[in-house]
C-alpha cells in the first residue's frame, strides 16, 4: 500500500477543534475527529486518520505541526536555562530577575 498524503484538516485549520458559533464553545473538529491533520487520497478526497495509524504517522503529524507554527511565528524558543530544572541549584539555575535572597 502507498502511503497516503497527510494534509493540515480545511475545516480546523490544523487546531483540531472549531468554534461553535452559538453556544461560544469550543468542540473537536468532526472533519478530522480532532487530529488537525487528514489523509488526502489520490482522488484529493480527505479521510480521518484512524486512531490506529496515530503511532505511524506521529513523525509526520509531529513535522506538519511544527510546520504550522513556524507560520504563526513560534519560534520554537528553548527554554531558559533557570527555568531548566537539570540547572536546579547550580549558577546557571538562579533566576537573575528573582529578587535577592538574604
Ligand atoms: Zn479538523
Amino acid at each position: 500500500m502507498k502511503p497516503k498524503t497527510i494534509v493540515r484538516c480545511v475545516s480546523c485549520d490544523g487546531y483540531g477543534w472549531v468554534d461553535d458559533d452559538f453556544s461560544g464553545a469550543s468542540e473537536d473538529c468532526d472533519w478530522c475527529a480532532g487530529v488537525g491533520y487528514v489523509y488526502r487520497d489520490e482522488k484529493g478526497q480527505d479521510l480521518r486518520i484512524p486512531r490506529g495509524d496515530f503511532s505511524r504517522v506521529a513523525a509526520e503529524l509531529e513535522r506538519l505541526e511544527i510546520e504550522r507554527l513556524r507560520e504563526l511565528g513560534y519560534s520554537g524558543e528553548a527554554k531558559k536555562p533557570w527555568k531548566q530544572s537539570i540547572r536546579k541549584d547550580t549558577n546557571l539555575g538562579r533566576d537573575p530577575y528573582a529578587p535577592e535572597e538574604d
